[in-house]
């Protein structure tokens, strides 16, 4: 059997050195199992035969049947182009091509029949057709009758003629060299349970569909396959921590943790803290280490629950430490922190990349020597001489900028891993937390404190900015503060930056009376900070600021958000910087500012930000109107988990079914060691066998 994760494409007919390397580097196949795991993103049914006298510009894609009449060369260098003039008897189409001219030439003869596929274009009062596919009649049934498939290409590749059909042709070559041989991947006694189909039969008609039934099975089979090797790894990892670290046990209720909630607890725990609070607590105080993630809103109050964990761990001897993203956020929660236990025989210390030399050396052995309880900082928490005399829990708050490897080191601050609660405040859609995050419990606080106003949200367009104006000077007269949002993407910076200087000069003249202040990218951290600091202390009216602001940044008295040319922002970002106000008693405001010109799916996302303030129902949302791909956290998650066919918006359900199917199994078989199991546990390995074991960490 053809071990298909190690045989290059190179040895499949017609892929020299050169495609084979673009291949690789356009489209990430390189080996044979990549190219049978490169799925076709649409299929177009080529059952149907049109005529030209019925063609008009907005159809898709058709098909013509029938010959050419002529070739014609016209213009030079880049507008050179080639023009078939085709006949079907009911009128005349042109083909055009700007590349490969003289191979067409040569490959297609006029007067013999055709069948011609592609998207009609309006080109002036007519339609022709650009590139389009051509098979002689007599080989068109084999590659291309009914649901033909269509593969994601780039221009690089299309350009080397590695098109979307080249593609199909190299797919139909690997499934003619392999035969019946595709190695199953599931167990016969998954494949019984679930009534799937095999393997090879799914990959068959993932690329050449038999009929759209067997087309539905195929994906079915295959987005089971994905998600399910996924699951069965999440269900490994978990078993096998549960088993190899015992985790320090916290079972002391002690009076630190007691203290504080009876004397210094500023107010009433929400009851869905309270909740959180004892489920942490019986993770903790349990045998095996915890690995918890905390989901709550923006201003959800997180921080206290975060404390009261650390404070448990106190209780029981050992030490906390609680890592932020920034340096801002960092100094945010050392305040926090000293001011709650300000009466408290605690130890706090902060560190982070501004802490001096000096200042280090003597932090250092207070650290080792345990007498530090809380230790706050940034990712200067992790370097390597920080050693920890028993670190018990490690707290990451917003997790999402953290990646895995980060967390990795924090792991290995023990001979044995601390107890882990890793904080978002991105709500993640169950079947994306499931997905990425599967080796982890999940805790949420889906209740805000008391006496928190809904932030009120308006969608305004660029021409009504003078009563913009006008509602902020009222704020800013009420002694509130606004923040002014710009968007940044990374391509464009530069057009960016101009519009933020370009907003700031505006601002300063019609608010002259105002301090307006500006924060970017492009600053040093320390001025960025400077510039923070001064907003934070009231001293700032306006700040005007690129995404930086984005997470966790604490202003109880700005009760104003402007987002500016918020058509460019994701809906998550959207939620993230509203988050920003709202965190006072005040009333707080965002404004969504936009163009005119938006796309139904921009508006749509906006009128969303207007109706609710739910992080979760927003997150939802934004599942279903961009798929999981383009979300947030998936990319920078660092989990390695790339879905090639499942849709964690649509398939929900196949992914708690194959939850369900991989617990089952482990339940049954826990190492895998049966034979029928050998398959997948040879796929496990295949699949994450690269990758370190993040099974211990977070
Ligand atoms: P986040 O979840 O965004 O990190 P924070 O922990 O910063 O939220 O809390 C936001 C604000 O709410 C803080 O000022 C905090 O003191 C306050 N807070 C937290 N819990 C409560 C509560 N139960 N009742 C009232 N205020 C609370
Ligand atoms: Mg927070």
């Amino acid at each position: 059997m053809i071990e298909l994760d190690k045989r290059s494409v190179m040895y499949l007919p017609g892929v020299g050195p050169k495609k084979a390397a673009l291949l690789e580097k356009e489209a990430g196949v390189a080996s044979f199992e990549d190219l049978l795991y490169y799925f076709p993103y649409k299929y177009v049914d080529r059952s149907r035969l049109y005529t030209v006298d019925s063609i008009t510009a907005d159809m898709h894609y058709i098909q013509l049947k029938g010959n050419i009449q002529s070739f014609e060369t016209l213009g030079e260098g880049r507008t050179k182009r080639l023009i078939a003039r085709f006949s079907d008897g009911t009128g005349i189409i042109e083909l055009v091509w700007f590349k490969g001219i003289s191979y067409i030439k040569e490959k297609y003869r006029p007067g013999k029949e055709y069948i011609v596929f592609g998207r009609p274009t309006e080109f002036g009062r007519t339609c022709n057709i650009v590139h389009p596919d051509i098979d002689p009649v007599e080989q068109a049934g084999q590659v291309a009758n009914g649901l033909t498939p269509f593969y994601n290409t780039t221009d690089k590749m299309k350009q080397s003629f590695l098109n979307s059909r080249a593609i199909q042709n190299l797919q139909y070559a690997l499934l003619n060299l392999l035969g019946p041989t595709i190695r199953e991947t599931l167990s016969a006694d998954v494949l019984r349970r679930t009534g799937m189909i095999s393997l090879t039969e799914a990959m068959r008609n993932i690329h050449f569909p038999e009929s759209a039934d067997m087309l539905a099975k195929a994906q079915l089979r295959l987005k089971f396959d994905e998600l399910f090797f996924i699951q069965l790894n999440f269900v490994r990892m978990l078993s096998s921590r549960k088993s190899k670290h015992a985790g320090f046990t916290c079972p002391t209720v002690g009076d630190n943790f007691n203290t504080f909630y009876k004397n210094y607890l500023p107010f009433e725990l929400t009851d869905a803290q309270k909740r959180v609070v004892r489920e942490i607590r019986a993770d903790m105080g349990g045998r095996s280490q915890m690995n918890r993630l905390l989901q709550g809103d923006v201003g959800s109050g997180k921080t206290l629950v975060a404390l009261l964990a650390m404070l448990l761990a106190i209780d029981n001897n050992y030490q906390a430490c609680m890592m932020a993203p920034t340096e801002i956020l960092a100094n945010q929660h050392y305040a926090t922190v000293m001011n709650f236990l300000s009466d408290m025989n605690i130890r706090v210390a902060l560190l982070t990349g501004s802490t001096k030399r000096k200042e280090r050396d003597e932090l250092w052995p207070r650290i080792i020597s345990g007498e530090i309880n809380i230790l706050i900082g940034t990712h200067a928490l992790i370097e390597n001489n920080v050693i920890f005399h028993s670190l018990g829990l490690a707290i990451i708050d917003e997790q999402h900028r953290f990646g895995v490897e980060q967390r990795a080191r924090l792991w290995k601050k023990n001979s044995s891993p601390p107890h882990v609660l890793v904080m978002t405040a991105t709500p993640i859609p169950r079947t994306l937390a499931m997905t990425l995050y599967g080796d982890l419990d999940v805790s949420v606080i889906d209740q805000l404190p008391p006496g928190r106003k809904p932030v009120m949200t308006q969608h305004r367009y660029d021409n009504g900015k003078k009563e913009l104006y006008a509602f902020m000077r009222r704020e800013i007269r009420l002694g509130r503060q606004a923040y002014v949002v710009y968007p940044m993407i990374e391509e464009s910076e530069k057009m960016d930056y101009k519009n933020l200087v370009e907003g700031f000069e505006i601002f300063a003249e019609i608010f002259p009376e105002y301090k307006v202040d500006m924060v970017h990218g492009r600053m040093k951290t320390a001025e960025k900070d400077a510039v923070m600091q001064r907003f934070i202390t009231g001293q700032t009216n306006i700040l005007l600021a690129t995404t930086v602001i984005e997470v966790g940044v604490n202003v109880p008295n700005a009760s104003v958000m402007i987002i500016e040319s918020a058509e460019r922002f994701g809906l998550s970002q959207l939620h993230q910087l509203r988050g920003r106000v709202g965190r006072g008693s005040d009333q707080s405001y965002c404004i969504l500012v936009s163009s005119y010109k938006l796309s139904a799916d921009t508006r749509r996302r906006l009128e969303i930000m207007v109706e609710t303030s739910n992080g979760f129902e927003i997150a939802e949302a934004d599942l279903r109107l961009r798929g999981h791909g383009d979300l947030e956290g998936t990319r920078q998650s660092g989990t390695g988990i790339d879905l090639k066919i499942a849709n964690l918006a649509a398939d929900g359900q196949l992914l708690q079914y194959a939850r369900d199917i991989a617990s089952g199994i482990y339940e049954k078989d826990s190492n895998l060691t049966s034979q029928e199991h050998t398959c997948l546990k040879q796929r496990l390995t295949t699949l994450f066998s690269q990758k370190h074991d993040w099974g211990m960490i977070s």
